[in-house]
């Protein structure tokens, strides 16, 4: 080996990892040229390079492993949370919406209610001043019952005035007007219409909740409705037995709102735990 050599050999490290100066690098590769035994010191001292890289990158990928574990965990946790965040904005916004439907289906259920306490309170009305019609008389008072018809003809189809004397069920009721099978009109005291005291026969009405009846202890009031006026009766009917209550209507909503505030609460807390995990990381 030649003095030259040791200095090459010196030098092949730096070389190799290309850090060692121009003028040098031109003196070792001429030297190579013409030096087999130091060219193949360099070949070999490649070749273990090599290997050490191979060893080493593999190393090197198990160390990153746990924290790229951690950076999915991080990424995944983040995702939960966008999607957490993404789902409260999505079912306040639905919440809002149903709200508002709520409301609204409220004033139209207000308006139904009004109007079937009006159609009620009408019932109770015509009850209330036929009875006082009929009190301290022997017979019906014709011209005060002929003047209530009039008031309500707008609606009413007959009214007619039994005593209890002639019918033997006397099962109607004294606590208010109610719907019934209309007793039969030949039997009546006095049955009145438009124009006054109707004498020839009528057909009674087949529709159950078309004929109203109230008794007092000598008297049996009954009216007929108007064929015109009885799909406002039925309306009202309908709303006082089966109409739903007005939380009903709110049901929907207040689901909702309890199931958004859940989101929130689980959202806010997600962001809170994931906050210093983050700060650690970066
Ligand atoms: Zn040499």
């Amino acid at each position: 080996m030649k003095n030259e050599c040791y200095i090459v050999r010196d030098l092949l490290p730096s070389y190799i990892d290309q850090l060692c100066s121009d003028e040098s690098k031109v003196f070792i590769e001429q030297h190579m040229s013409q030096c087999d035994s130091c060219s193949r010191v360099l070949q070999h001292m490649r070749t273990e390079f090599d290997d050490v890289e191979q060893v080493e990158l593999p190393m090197r990928i198990e160390q990153k492993k746990p924290f790229e574990k951690v950076a999915r965990f991080l990424t995944a946790q983040g995702n939960f949370t966008k999607f957490l965040k993404a789902s409260f904005w999505l079912s306040l916004f639905i919440t809002i919406i149903l709200l508002v439907f709520s409301f609204n289906e409220l004033a139209i259920w207000q308006e139904d209610q009004q109007e079937a306490q009006r159609v009620e309170q009408q019932q109770q009305d015509i009850m209330a001043k036929a009875f006082t019609a009929l009190s301290a008389q022997d017979r019906p008072n014709e011209t005060a019952l002929q003047t209530i018809f009039e008031q309500y003809q707008e609606q009413l189809q007959h009214i007619a005035i039994f005593s209890t004397e002639d019918i033997e069920d006397t099962s109607t009721s004294q606590e208010g007007p109610t719907t019934v099978f209309p007793i039969d009109y030949e039997r009546a005291s006095l049955v009145l219409g438009e124009g006054g005291e109707i004498t020839e026969s009528i057909v009674p009405n087949e529709y159950d909740i078309g004929t109203m009846a109230m008794a007092n202890n000598g008297w049996v009031v009954q009216f007929e409705y108007k064929q015109s006026y009885l799909e406002t009766v039925e309306a009202a009917h309908q709303i006082k037995y089966y109409s739903p209550s007005a939380w009903t209507l709110f049901s929907m909503p207040i689901v909702l709102s309890i199931i958004s505030l859940f989101i929130f609460i689980t959202w806010r807390y997600q962001k809170q735990i994931m906050r210093p995990m983050r700060a650690q990381v970066d």
